[in-house]
């Protein structure tokens, strides 16, 4: 092959051989310089592509790079997280569990309570043992982490405690509202009792039995206790009831007489006013009427009887307390 100089064109000849044809080709002058530049213009063309590509090539990689950064700091905050919530959790239930002994320990007291409570009010009511609980306050040792197996056993053990607690609340409170209105009956019953000083004075002036007669001087029954007491000193209720009479007579003076139900009843002679009427309702200590010496009485002083059954019995045995607001 070899060019061959003319004016304006080149003749490019391509010999094959000895005896086979001459190929002649003729190009303009001008592609002498338009080759190499077209040659040297896609030369540097592809090599501007390969390194933009690089660019793009390495921007994509430090992108995804960041990605891939981002999203493990993601997900070890998030294992971190979880760790730490699962810690929490763990501690949660322990604190559950020491609660759960505690309340416990706290329902084993409120349970002797109830017994002795039980005890107060006289009933013999059933006591529902159980074990005391093993709380123990000792801590310390070496920290070992706890296991998946050691934190399931302890909800088990958990929920076993807190719902034999609610089964043993259930009985306890059954037990409370069982004393509880045996409590309320006794204090009925204490209520409506005579069990109070009719008087504020203790001077006893003539006791309940035989005796001699103040005004005949001969042996008679005394059916009451004779208490010695001052002009218009009060005179109180010794329990609760309903005022069956109120009213004077030659022997009994200015007298009242107070029904207690269950079979008892109280009568209190002898006095200068009385202050209730037949019908009246009275509670335990109010005031019913003055200490006098009205009816058949030798001087000021209250006559007072216990009466059960409709007989008059001895109230001495009666007399517990002395104060107005005691019972
Ligand atoms: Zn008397």
């Amino acid at each position: 092959m070899k060019f061959i100089w003319g004016k304006k064109e080149l003749t490019l000849m391509i010999i094959p051989g000895a005896n086979r044809r001459t190929v002649r080709i003729k190009l303009p002058q001008s592609s002498l310089y338009i080759v190499p530049s077209v040659i040297l213009l896609v030369l540097i063309g592809f090599l501007v592509a390969i390194h933009l590509m690089n660019i793009h090539f390495r921007e994509t990689k430090d992108t995804m790079q960041q990605t891939f950064d981002g999203q493990e700091r993601q997900l070890v905050d998030q294992i971190t997280l979880k760790d730490s919530e699962l810690e929490q959790l763990q501690n949660n239930l322990i604190d559950l569990s020491q609660q759960a002994d505690d309340f416990k320990g706290k329902l084993e007291e409120i349970k002797k309570l109830n017994h002795v409570v039980q005890l107060m009010s006289q009933t013999g009511g059933t006591s529902k043992n159980s074990q005391p609980s093993g709380v123990t306050t000792d801590v310390g040792g070496e920290d070992v982490p706890v296991s998946s197996e050691q934190v399931s056993q302890m909800v088990t053990d958990t929920k076993q405690d807190l719902t034999s607690l609610v089964g043993d609340i259930n009985v306890l409170l059954a037990d409370l509202t069982e004393s509880e209105s045996k409590l309320q009956e006794a204090e009925r019953i204490r209520e409506i009792t005579p069990t109070l000083w009719p008087i504020d004075s203790h001077t006893i002036t003539s006791d309940f039995g035989v005796r001699r007669d103040p005004f005949t001087q001969k042996p008679t029954m005394h059916t009451g206790i004779d208490f010695d007491g001052e002009l218009n000193d009060p005179v109180y209720a010794t329990a609760a009831g309903k005022v069956i009479e109120a009213g004077y007579d030659d022997q009994h003076g200015n007298h009242i007489i107070i029904d207690h139900s269950r079979g008892l009843q109280t009568e209190y002679m002898h006095m200068n006013k009385l202050l209730l009427r037949r019908g009246d309702t009275v509670v335990k200590g109010q005031k019913i009427g003055l200490v006098g010496t009205t009816g058949r009485s030798t001087g000021t002083h209250l006559h007072y009887e216990v009466h059960r059954n409709g007989v008059q019995i001895n109230p001495y045995p009666y007399l517990l307390t002395n104060r107005k607001g005691d019972r």
